[in-house]
């Protein structure tokens, strides 16, 4: 049989948020993995991809697979329907869509086939070394899964990497729910890369009571050049509130041993959950010009359908009773989709903005930061800072 895999084009040019992953760097990891469980049953396999290519031929197949991601169903509905309706000559077989919730990657992560893709296309390829999270965080897309966490074989992350490196690739991005989950794990993956002389440069995203100081040392020794943590809340009581199971007093000495090993802090924070209101709002704002953070975001609170907080917004009555919960986008990186008991979604909005432009300014301008009390400086700084960041990656291409 003749399995196609079609990676759909990125809706509006944004980071897509996936069944608990992100999917940033425009590689279709999860078909590539599927591609793999198709070729071990014997199949002919081939690739479109639409992000690199949106007008290319789509061939004609026996079975085509693709994936709808969870946080845009509706648009990327809209987009297969249609390619079905222009290309549809050629797609006359069997059609198979994997919405994220139903991908059946239960025992094992397969390797991702790259072989498929011109991976010299993508500035960052992004990979996983294991899936799924047991933690129970409350606003968590990842623990919809229920999955215990599965891992890759060695040989085929060793491999994955040996083939990305003949290609000259030089950045990797393991997009692993929390990288560092299994301590064992990760060291035996950083003996192995200094084994086989790895030279890829890789980020990870973790949480900070996965890393200790020999962890942090065997990541800088491997060529990781970045740990993005989930810091989320402003408080341990908030933290708590959320389940996040985390201390202030272990985030920042975390923070304190990548410093001193100098791999960069990616600090990411949430804003919006029901209680939030001005209070919480200065907390956050105070947090992120007292922590030591290299990069960052602060991300829109969204309510993700079947999550536990999902239920307390139900609750209190704070989601739209249009939208729908099966169809509609749901993004934490564009907008709030909701607002708080004490703050209307606008506010939301305004105070997100402005938490990104402090941390905009207090990662790339630290001595600048006296400059946030002014609203308009911040925001102009931030723009500036945005543009540039803009117009160097350009220049980079
Ligand atoms: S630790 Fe929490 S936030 Fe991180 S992947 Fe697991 S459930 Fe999600």
């Amino acid at each position: 049989m003749h399995v196609l895999f079609v990676n759909l084009p990125k809706i509006r040019n944004k980071y897509v948020t996936v069944f608990g992953m992100i999917d940033y760097s425009a590689t279709p990891t999860f078909l590539l993995m599927l591609a793999k469980q198709e070729a071990d049953k014997g199949n002919k396999i081939s690739f479109v991809d639409l992000q690199i290519n949106p007008n290319a031929k789509i061939p004609s197949a026996d079975k085509l697979v693709t994936i709808f991601y969870t946080g845009c169903y509706k648009e990327h509905k809209k987009i297969f329907d249609e390619m079905l309706v222009n290309q549809g000559e050629n797609i006359k077989k069997e059609t198979y869509l994997y919405p994220l919730e139903k991908i059946f990657l239960k025992e094992k992560v397969p390797r991702a086939m790259f072989e498929l893709i011109d991976v010299t296309k993508y500035s960052v390829i992004d990979t996983y070394l294991s899936l799924y999270c047991p933690n129970k965080c409350t606003f968590c897309v990842k623990t919809m899964s229920q999955n215990p966490v599965i891992y890759k074989d060695m040989n085929d992350y060793l491999e994955e990497i040996k083939y990305l490196e003949s290609k000259n690739i030089k950045k990797v991005s393991f997009s692993d729910p929390e990288f560092t989950i299994n301590r064992k794990r990760v060291l035996e993956f950083t003996e192995n890369y200094k084994k086989n002389n790895f030279n890829v440069q890789y980020e990870i995203t973790t949480r900070a009571d996965y890393l200790d100081e020999e962890i942090i040392k065997a990541l800088k020794k491997t060529n990781c050049y970045q740990v993005d943590i989930g810091i989320e809340r402003a408080s341990d009581r908030e933290l708590a509130k959320i389940r996040k199971n985390m201390t202030y007093k272990k985030i920042k000495q975390t923070l304190k041993f990548l410093k001193k090993y100098k791999v960069r802090a990616g600090g990411f924070f949430i804003f919006g959950f029901p209680d939030d209101n001005h209070k919480t709002y200065e907390r956050m704002k105070k947090k992120i010009l007292e922590l030591d953070l290299n990069t960052g975001r602060v991300n829109y609170f969204t309510p993700y359908p079947n999550t536990d907080v999902w239920q307390e917004c139900v609750q209190h009555d704070l989601i739209d009773k249009n939208l729908k919960k099966e169809t509609d986008t749901f993004s934490h990186q564009e907008f709030a989709i909701c607002g708080t008991r004490y703050l209307t979604k606008e506010q939301v909005n305004k105070y997100v903005e402005k938490l990104n432009n402090i941390l905009i300014i207090s990662t790339k301008l630290p001595k600048l930061k006296f400059l946030v009390k002014s609203k308009t400086i911040s925001k102009i700084i931030s723009h500036l800072i945005q543009k540039i960041a803009i117009l160097t990656k350009k220049l980079r291409r």
